[in-house]
């Protein structure tokens, strides 16, 4: 009998999530759609398997890798194709922020028209909810933005906003204006406006250590500082 691993519903976002091994049951997967994705680079094909215990599930295949499941979700509709266009969206929902909207190819359920149908209801959706955002800004928000760290609404819902992570490093943090929170996965650090703060205080520190540091050994060695060195003193006191 064809069931599911697990009866949990989603989109796979990390390698925490488990809805089963799927390489015994690629036959029981049928195709649904080519899309382009990832700034329109890379060919995606998308398969979908109707579960007995009534669910339906989402996989993807990219160039040559193996199939690789998605999402999976309960049977909404009475519709087939109704439950397709559910899976979809929510896949294309949960990889927005990263990946953006995908470039319909080829499909044997949606046409073109259909499917950039559904992408522009919800760029519409997305819009509303970024005016919406908009329309609420924060002390946190203004923080970033007088930091130079380019806080944007993500569209996700209207206290979702994202920014440059302080780090330096090429990654967003995560922003709510609800409680006007803050946090970064990658560098493992939270909270409101005072740790950024301190945060940002942090890596001023450092980044002045490095510098200090380059200062005495450009002395030492030379006998002078490089004109870099110089900018960034003279900037800096
Ligand atoms: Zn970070």
């Amino acid at each position: 009998m064809k069931t599911v691993f697990t009866k949990e519903e989603g989109v796979i976002m990390s390698s925490k999530q488990d809805f089963g091994d799927i390489k015994n049951l690629i036959d029981e997967f049928q195709y649904l759609m080519d899309t382009l994705e990832i700034m329109g680079d890379i060919d995606f094909k998308y398969f979908y398997r109707v579960t007995e215990d009534n669910y339906i599930q989402l996989a993807y295949k990219m160039d040559k890798s193996e199939l690789e499941l998605c999402a999976q979700y309960k049977l909404r509709h009475d519709n087939l194709k109704e439950n397709i266009i559910f899976i979809v969206k929510e896949n294309i929902e949960a990889h927005l922020p990263f990946i953006g909207f995908p470039i319909f190819q080829n499909s044997v359920v949606f046409t073109k028209q259909e499917f950039d149908s559904i992408i522009n209801v919800m760029k519409d959706e997305k819009l509303a909810i970024i005016e919406q955002a908009k329309a609420y800004q924060t002390p946190l928000i203004d923080y970033l933005r007088d930091r130079k760290l380019n806080p944007r609404p993500t569209g996700y819902n209207p206290n979702s906003w994202v920014a440059k992570c302080p780090c330096g490093g090429n990654h967003q943090i995560m922003v709510s204006t609800l409680h006007d929170e803050w946090g970064c996965g990658y560098c493992n650090r939270e909270g409101k406006i005072l740790e950024l703060e301190k945060w940002l205080q942090e890596i001023k520190i450092k980044e002045d250590q490095k510098r200090l540091s380059k200062m005495l050994k450009e002395l030492k060695e030379d006998g002078k500082l490089s004109k870099q060195t110089s900018k960034w003193w003279m900037n800096r006191y």
